[in-house]
């Protein structure tokens, strides 16, 4: 059973003239781990101090556990938040670092020690109490500000972009240690980053802002493989985006008719009135590339001719698992495809200036309305 354990109803945030945040309701359930994600300035750290208190909304509801908490002071709500600098006191031993929160809600002193260095385990920092944080790496440090977080038990843990300061092999390990560490104490976490990849491998369910305003509230894979939109298809990932007009629109099927590639046949239906403009997306690694033979490839589930283009290889970039390919098709606009580098032995290679066809199945393109 999902329970709502965060809701934000309209909430809207300006500083003078700037919308910071504009009419946002979203509703997180308990033991998720979310993710808010967008550009620089989308307005996705905002409305996580919303959340943890050091900003109030100008207009809407931020409501914790059923309670209206839009105006309860920081150290009041059952959140807290670990800041993208770490903010741990140098001068401070680990252990004390850890236990300083509880120190402030007056626990005392053997029960304090107990659950700091309880929450060091968790963070797989057991026996490292006693160091200062100068003598510990960066992705330690991180750790104790995790660990630091966790020991109050709070019911949401907030995280501002918490992997951006480390280095990328680190970064990865992380990402992992973060998930499994979340599954273990079951806490609903909240993470802001404006890393895609990071809020794809971490989060349980995203969202996406963009200019203050929610765009799409989604799992991963919804929000990779059902974009409601060209800013989200082309912020999450990699795409393709074909202009045409909607040109049939029946339920087991459509046509889009665009400039660049000819016409694409959907195995779907679109919902949207025909003669309007739409958008075509297409993910580069769901684009075959064949040699140019003199006939065109046959697509499964469309009528010959549709789904296929000419086009001549421009450009390519070897990155060890796969190779990236721009193909120049007619019209002089590029084509990205994504290949897997496999040891097959039949599978073809391409190179310079190789004049190929790209297919691309009746299932593969999100149609944007907008
Ligand atoms: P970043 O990833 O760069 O931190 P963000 O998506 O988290 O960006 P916010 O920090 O929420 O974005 O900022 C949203 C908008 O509100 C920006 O235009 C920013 O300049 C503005 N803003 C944020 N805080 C303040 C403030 N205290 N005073 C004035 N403007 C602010």
């Amino acid at each position: 059973m999902t329970k709502p354990i965060i809701q934000f109803e309209n909430v809207s945030k300006r500083f003078g003239k700037v919308s910071a945040v504009d009419n946002v309701s979203l509703t997180i359930n308990e033991g998720e781990f979310f993710s808010l994600l967008g550009p620089s300035g989308c307005g996705k750290t905002t409305l996580l101090r919303m959340l943890a208190g050091f900003e109030m909304p100008t207009e809407g509801r931020v409501m914790i556990d059923g309670k209206d908490m839009s105006t309860t002071a920081p150290n009041l709500r059952p959140v807290n938040m670990v800041f993208q600098s770490y903010a741990v006191f140098p001068h401070m031993t680990v252990l004390d670092n850890v236990a300083y929160g509880l120190k402030m809600d007056g626990v005392p002193g053997d029960e304090r020690r107990r659950r700091a260095e309880e929450a060091l385990e968790l963070v797989k920092l057991g026996g490292f109490g006693p160091r200062k944080p100068d003598q510990m790496s960066g992705g330690q440090r991180q750790r104790v500000a995790l660990a630091r977080a966790l020991v109050k038990k709070p019911r949401v843990l907030l995280l501002d972009e918490p992997l951006s300061a480390l280095d990328a092999k680190l970064r990865d390990q992380m990402r992992t240690e973060l998930t499994t560490l979340q599954e273990k104490v079951g806490i609903t976490f909240i993470m802001v980053t404006h890393d895609q990849d990071e809020a794809l491998a971490m989060a349980t369910r995203c969202a996406v802002m963009n200019r203050g305003l929610l765009q799409q509230v989604a799992s991963p894979s919804d929000l990779y493989e059902f974009p409601n939109s060209r800013f989200v298809a082309d912020f999450i990932g990699s795409v393709n985006m074909f202009e045409g007009t909607l040109d049939v629109d029946e339920p087991d099927h459509a046509i889009i008719n665009t400039k660049d590639v000819g016409p694409i046949y959907l195995d779907h239906g679109v919902t949207g009135a025909t003669g309007t403009t739409v958008w075509a997306a297409v993910r580069p690694e769901k684009i075959e590339m064949h040699k140019r033979t003199d006939k065109p490839p046959k697509v499964e589930d469309a009528p010959e001719g549709y789904n296929v283009i000419a086009g001549v290889v421009k450009h390519l970039v070897y990155l060890g698992s796969e190779t990236i390919f721009e193909v120049e098709i007619n019209g002089g606009s590029l084509v990205k495809v994504v290949r897997p580098n496999l040891t097959r032995w039949d599978q073809e290679d391409f190179t310079w200036d190789e004049k190929v066809w790209l297919s691309f199945h009746a299932c593969s393109p999100a149609v944007l309305l907008s």
